[in-house]
Formats: C-alpha cells, sequence, structure tokens
C-alpha cells in the first residue's frame, strides 16, 4: 500500500481535499487549529489502495509551532511515497515558500493547484505547465471543493511515487551556497537522510538540528565570523527566507498573468471578498455587526415571541387550532382521548422555529413514552425503569434535538463561508489588549460547540501560560450540551419582561463579558504576559457548501446521539436506581421520592450551595431544592444530564419554581462549573500536575462566586433584567478602564525601553 501525505498552508483546502479524496467527513475549518493531529484515510481508485494522511497546515517547516513539527517529522521520519503539496492558487507566491521547502527534502511531490474554481472566476490564470518546469515536479490545477481533477491529481501523484527523488533548493546565493554543500558532505559522510533538507536547517540554525547535530554547527559558526551580509548581517535563517521570497517573485511570478480589471490603482487585488470585508471587519462596526447576527440566531432558535410579536405589538393568538398548530400541546392526549384540546391555553406571539419544531417533536417522543408504558404492565419495578427511567431521561436528551440542530445549522454556515475566521480576526483586534491573541480565542469559540476539542486545540498556543489561561476560561462558552438547560429555564417564564430568546442570549453573551474581564484580571495579575502571534490569512468569502454543512450537522447529531445513548443512558439508569431507592434498597422502591437515597445525597449537598438561592423562590430553598444539587451531581457526567435529570425528579416548565434572580443563579452556576468528564479528562490532557488541579479550583471558585454575585444582586434589585443590564455595563466599565490602563502602562513599557 502507498503512503500519501497531504502538506499545505493552513486554509488551502486539505481537508477538503482529504474527504473528498476519502469519501470521509473530518471537519472543515476556516481557522487555524482545527486540524492539530494528522488524520488519515484511503483512496481506492488507482489499481492500488492509497493511505492518505491529512496534516496539520503549516507556513514554512520551521520547527515554531507543533503544527510544523507534526508535519516535518511525518514527511522526514515516516517518509510517504509522495508528498501532495496543496497550493492556493489565488495566493500563489505566499503558498509557494513552504514549497520551496518541500523541494530540499528527497520525496516525491507533486503540487496541486487549488481554488482553480475561484482563480477562473475571478479571470486570473496560472500556465501551469511553465511553473512545472521551473518547480521541477509535476503541477495539477484542481478544485477540492468541486472535485475536480482530482483522480488526475491521484494518478500523476502514483507515477511520481514510482520515482526515487533528489532534493532539490532554490538557494542561489554565492556565499551561503558554498557552505550548505560543505554541511551537506558532512552529513553525508554521517550517513544522514536528506542531507540537504538538514543541512539548510543547520545553517539557519533551526533548534531540533542544533541539538542533533552539535558536532557540524561549528562548521556554521566559522563561516558566520567571515561573512557579513548587507541587509541581515549573519542572520542565515532570515537571509534565508528573504532568498526564498526574492526568488518566488523573480522566477514564479511571470507563470501568473492577472486579471487587469482587479489590480486597483495601487495594483493591488480587490476581490469581491475585500469588499464585504470593508463592511464586516469594519474597525466600528464589526463588533455590533457581530452581536446583531448572534441575536438574530439566538432569536430565530429560542425565542417564544418571534419578532417580539407579542410585546412590542400585543399580538395574541387566542384561536386553540392556531395555539395548538404552535406549540403542539393540546396533542398530547390525543392517543388516549380524541379531541382533548385544552382550550384555555393561550399563546402569546408566535414562536420561533426552534420553539416550534422543538414542541412537536417533543410531542412525537412523548406519544411514544405513552405509547410504550401503555403496553406494560402497571406498578412493575422494570415498568419504572423503562418508562420514568430510561424513556424520560432520554425524552428530555432527545426532545432538544431540532433547536440544537437549528443553532449549529446557522454556526456551520457561518463558519463555511468564511465569517468566523473574520470574528477570530476582529476579536484578536479587540483582545490583544486583554492578553488575549486570536490563536487563542480560536478554541474558545470552538468552545460553543464541544469543550472537549476545544481544549484539545489550545495545543496551538506556543505559550504554556497562555494556554492555562485558555483552558481556564472555557467554560465560559456554552457548550452545546448546556444548551438544554438554558432552553429549558427560558421557556419557564418572562421574568422581568425577558424571554427565552432574550435569556438564552444574555447567558452567552454573560459568559464572553466574564471571559473578557477574567482575561484581563489573569493578564494583570501575570508576570508573562506574552501573546502568541496573530497569523492567519483570511479565506475568500464563498456560498457555503450543502456537502459540508450537512457533515458538520451529522457530526454534531451523531456525537449528541452517541452521549445521550450511552453515557446519559447509563446515568439515567444510576439516577433512577438512586431516586427509587432508599438506603434500605433491599426493602424495594420507595413510594415518595424524597425518601430516596438521591434526596439524602442532595440535601447534604443544598448547605453547601445554600448561599446561591436561600430566598423564597431560590433554588437551595424550598423542598425542589435537593432536585437542583442532584442535577448538578449528574451534570459532571454530562452538561445533558443536568435537564435529563431535572425532568426525571419532576422539574419541569410547568413545576420549576424560581424567580429570576434564582433561575439565573443556577444557570450561571452550571456555566461556569467544572465542565463533563470528557472535558476534564481533555484538560488533563493538556496540563501536567499542579495547572491541572489548579484549573479545577479555578473552575469551581468561579462558578460559585460568580453565581453567587449574580443571586444576591439579582434579588436586591428584584428585576433581574436590570441587575443583569447593571453588571454588563458595569462589566464593559471595568474592562474599558483597565484597557486604558493596561495601554498605558504598554506605552510606558515601550517609551522606558526606547529610553
Ligand atoms: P485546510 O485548512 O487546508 O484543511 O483547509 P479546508 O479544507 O478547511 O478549507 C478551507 C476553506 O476553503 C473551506 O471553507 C473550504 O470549503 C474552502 N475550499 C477548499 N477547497 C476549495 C476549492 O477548491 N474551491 C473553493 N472555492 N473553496 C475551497
Ligand atoms: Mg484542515
Amino acid at each position: 500500500m502507498k503512503n500519501f501525505a497531504l502538506a499545505g498552508n493552513p486554509n488551502s483546502g486539505k481537508t477538503t481535499l482529504f474527504n473528498s479524496l476519502t469519501g470521509a467527513t473530518a471537519h472543515v475549518g476556516n481557522w487555524p487549529g482545527v486540524t492539530v493531529d494528522k488524520r488519515e484515510g484511503q483512496y481506492k481508485k488507482l489499481e492500488e489502495v492509497v493511505n492518505i494522511v491529512d496534516l496539520p497546515g503549516i507556513y514554512s517547516l520551521s520547527p515554531y509551532t507543533p503544527e510544523e513539527v507534526i508535519s516535518r517529522n511525518y514527511i522526514l521520519d515516516e517518509k510517504p511515497d509522495c508528498v501532495i503539496n496543496i497550493v492556493d492558487a489565488t495566493n500563489l507566491e505566499r503558498n509557494l515558500y513552504l514549497t520551496t521547502q518541500l523541494l530540499e527534502i528527497d520525496v516525491p511531490v507533486v503540487v496541486a493547484l487549488n481554488m482553480s474554481d475561484v482563480m477562473r472566476k475571478s479571470g486570473d490564470k496560472i500556465n501551469v505547465s511553465e511553473l512545472s518546469k521551473k518547480l521541477g515536479v509535476p503541477v495539477v490545477e484542481i478544485s477540492a471543493l468541486k472535485e475536480e481533477n482530482l483522480d488526475l491529481l491521484m494518478t500523476e501523484a502514483y507515477e511520481a511515487s514510482k520515482v526515487k527523488r533528489v532534493g532539490k533548493t532554490i538557494i542561489e546565493n554565492k556565499d551561503l551556497s558554498h557552505l550548505i554543500k560543505d554541511v551537506v558532505i558532512a552529513f553525508k559522510g554521517k550517513g544522514v537522510e536528506n542531507p540537504l533538507f538538514h543541512a539548510i536547517k543547520l545553517v539557519e540554525k533551526d533548534e531540533i538540528e542544533t541539538s542533533n547535530h552539535p558536532d557540524l554547527i561549528g562548521m556554521v559558526e566559522e563561516f558566520k565570523n567571515t561573512f557579513e551580509d548587507d541587509t541581515f548581517g549573519n542572520d542565515f535563517e532570515a537571509l534565508i527566507a528573504d532568498t526564498r521570497y526574492k526568488y518566488i517573485s523573480k522566477n514564479y511570478s511571470t507563470a501568473i498573468s492577472k486579471n487587469p480589471a482587479n489590480l486597483d490603482s495601487n495594483h493591488q487585488k480587490v476581490t469581491k471578498s475585500d469588499k464585504i470585508d470593508k463592511v464586516l471587519t469594519h474597525r466600528i462596526w464589526a463588533i455590533p455587526i457581530f452581536i446583531v447576527i448572534m441575536f438574530i440566531i439566538f432569536h430565530v432558535t429560542f425565542s417564544e415571541d418571534i419578532l417580539f410579536m407579542h410585546r412590542i405589538f400585543g399580538l395574541n393568538i387566542t384561536n386553540p387550532t392556531a395555539i395548538n398548530f404552535f406549540t403542539g400541546m393540546g396533542y398530547e392526549g390525543m392517543l388516549e382521548e380524541a379531541g382533548g384540546i385544552a382550550a384555555d391555553v393561550a399563546l402569546e406571539g408566535v414562536p420561533s422555529i426552534g420553539v416550534f419544531l422543538q414542541s412537536w417533536f417533543g410531542w412525537a417522543t412523548g406519544s411514544l413514552i405513552d405509547l410504550v408504558g401503555g403496553a406494560m404492565p402497571e406498578g412493575t419495578w422494570y415498568t419504572s425503569l423503562i418508562c420514568d427511567g430510561i424513556l424520560t431521561g432520554l425524552d428530555a436528551v432527545l426532545s432538544f434535538i431540532p433547536q440544537i440542530l437549528i443553532l449549529f445549522l446557522f454556526i456551520a454556515i457561518l463558519e463555511d463561508s468564511g465569517y468566523m475566521a473574520r470574528v477570530a480576526f476582529i476579536l484578536d483586534r479587540a483582545f490583544r489588549k486583554f492578553g488575549l491573541s486570536g490563536k487563542a480565542f480560536i478554541p474558545m469559540l470552538s468552545g460553543f460547540g464541544c469543550s472537549v476539542p476545544a481544549i484539545m486545540a489550545t495545543r496551538t498556543l506556543e505559550n504554556e501560560k497562555e494556554k492555562n489561561r485558555t483552558i481556564r476560561l472555557m467554560t465560559c462558552f456554552s457548550c452545546g450540551a448546556k444548551a438544554p438547560i438554558w432552553a429549558l429555564l427560558g421557556a419557564i417564564g418572562t421574568w422581568a419582561g425577558m424571554d427565552g430568546g432574550l435569556f438564552v442570549f444574555s447567558i452567552y453573551v454573560g459568559g464572553i463579558a466574564v471571559a473578557i474581564v477574567l482575561a484581563l484580571f489573569m493578564k494583570l495579575f501575570s508576570k508573562d504576559t506574552y501573546v502568541s502571534p496573530f497569523i492567519m490569512e483570511l479565506p475568500s468569502y464563498h456560498l457555503p457548501q450543502f456537502r459540508n454543512v450537512m457533515a458538520h450537522l451529522w457530526e454534531k447529531l451523531k456525537h449528541y446521539l452517541t452521549k445521550a445513548a450511552t453515557i446519559i443512558a447509563a446515568c439515567t439508569i444510576v439516577i433512577w436506581f438512586l431516586s427509587n431507592f432508599s438506603w434500605a434498597f433491599w426493602n424495594g422502591m420507595v413510594e415518595d421520592i424524597g425518601d430516596s437515597i438521591l434526596a439524602d445525597l442532595g440535601r447534604g449537598l443544598r448547605y453547601f450551595y445554600y448561599p446561591l438561592g436561600c430566598f423564597e423562590n431560590g433554588w437551595t430553598n424550598g423542598p425542589d431544592s435537593w432536585k437542583y444539587t442532584s442535577s448538578i451531581i449528574t451534570g459532571l457526567i454530562a452538561k445533558e444530564d443536568v435537564v435529563a435529570t431535572m425532568e426525571q425528579l419532576g422539574l419541569t416548565v410547568e413545576t420549576i419554581a424560581l424567580n429570576g434572580a434564582a433561575a439565573y443563579s443556577f444557570a450561571v452556576y452550571n456555566l461556569f462549573t467544572l465542565p463533563c468528564f470528557a472535558a476534564i479528562g481533555a484538560a488533563h490532557g493538556e496540563q501536567k500536575g499542579k495547572e491541572f488541579w489548579l484549573t479545577l479550583l479555578f473552575w469551581f471558585a468561579m462558578s460559585y462566586g460568580i453565581s453567587l454575585v449574580v443571586y444576591f444582586v439579582g434579588e436586591l434589585y428584584v428585576v433581574a433584567l436590570w441587575a443583569g443590564i447593571l453588571v454588563t455595563i458595569v462589566l464593559i466599565g471595568l474592562v474599558v478602564a483597565a484597557g486604558i490602563i493596561v495601554s498605558r502602562r504598554h506605552k510606558k513599557a515601550e517609551i522606558t525601553v526606547q529610553a
């Protein structure tokens, strides 16, 4: 079996090509860090099966980032039969920088000129045969997205893999070439493979080579003493980089002919994307636009009063049939007694598509459970286990599928269109002041999906401290599994004039605000405030591809369903047991759930959480309090379990009796507290020893503290909305003030350095 590796810059389309070739549905993302590990699949259309490896995106083969090290080691150590170098044809010159380094390795290389569809549209042309002649390797024009020329690419790569190729360099600086040749000879003498590549890296004084070949570094040092370049002195790394760029623009640019219409007065390329970016990444409007987009998404997914038709325009729907249609309510009893319509249900406003679908989906699964329950003997323990335990828990989890799918549909569209990459960019500009780079923000953005991959993505941060900070802030970004909690609390009622959509929106925005403030404090109190440089190229906007969006949704749904079927189901059984048996479980099931083991555990914990909801209608006050504390326990297993447990214990939209402050306090606690075990495991993988335990402590202290503040402020002002607004204003004020202080300090520091 042959082994081909895909190597190229981030966003050049490696993962898209990988998916098209192997039929896989790996995640296609628009920002660095999406592919940190390599991924493998098979291409079967040649006479021989070819194993394909999708390497992480890199700009060079230097050893500065984990991506670079992974890709470099793979190519050097695993010796693939061919390296397919994906090059973004719309950005040829910058992409070829990596190509010039790949060509120095003794490995067959084929260049895939990707995005040829975009190039064609723009009217630019690349002379493929000229480029191929100059590079000395085959070049194939492809479109990974439109699946054009992929078989041709694979045939070329297959042919190339049959022939041995010796590395070649474009470095032509006379003196340097001399030195490189000498080092190559020395390497050959030592029997080192890929002598040319290693020689050049050693001349660049790359850390890996220097530590591997300390005996040869003397040669380079000696040469350095006799050498001085006009611009770069004896910084060989910079000199070599410059040589590459100069060579590329001198020799390869002639292969491109640009459409004159794409050049503005400065002969810069102006594309449609640039025009869109003028608006979406505008200095002032970018963040408001982002907030509006997020608001619309949450409104359409979670609001019970779409366009605020009830609240603002006073719309009331009183026609029972219409109500039943919109809510799925009133049909609930239909299976038993036809026509059992609850005529007194008054619907205030029209529900959003998310709420609408959820009602109907909930009605369907609910009816199914009734059907199963009706067919089983009454009063036995196994009927109880299946109906009250497994099915009820599953129902709670499943009923949120419509809303989760709609939310992720929007996110997938934003991601695939290229907008999410802008969001990272916009936020980088703003957050740099608070000690976070756009690079750190990328894992955080993924945190809205699932904390597990998000925490794993912090691997792309070079600085240990920045990485720790990022992991600790992760729970500020509400992961998908927490969405059911917000949806449930949002559905309870209108507190202080808020509806479900606003409530959910405020949770998400509040989380971000807290993250900003905490990041700032961490920066103020940390001695080491190094922030990774943010290098990212913004992909051009394009219409989201149906296939990508669906693949993304399917991935999320599969993830959710697998969890529902395994961990959550198992947990539900345990919870069923704990809630149906007393400590003397041999006596059989308890009549009243209040006598159960779970109730006792919850009651014990209640004292611990008491301050977070101790007044009237608070969650630690009253007979239901142990149910809330119990669901916090099960939430550790999976965040979906919080709602599943609440439902199982009888806390539903109809029965939850919390006021606004208490609901916020409970929500906020669940938002910031320890994530599920899987995410805790991921954090353990990224952090060692003390740092990991500090992270756990941080999560716990943060959630307890913020929840306490929210509850007391909320109770004090009674109207939770106003409390929320106030807190937000104070937070923003703090951020701005601290931002000013920090930037002043910075300026001072700069001045002192200069002086
Ligand atoms: P990677 O970072 O190299 O793995 O790049 P991805 O595969 O994640 O692709 C980055 C973006 O470019 C995605 O939005 C893709 O849909 C898009 N893309 C990839 N290949 C093509 C192509 O041939 N044509 C066009 N128009 N877009 C592409
Ligand atoms: Mg990728």
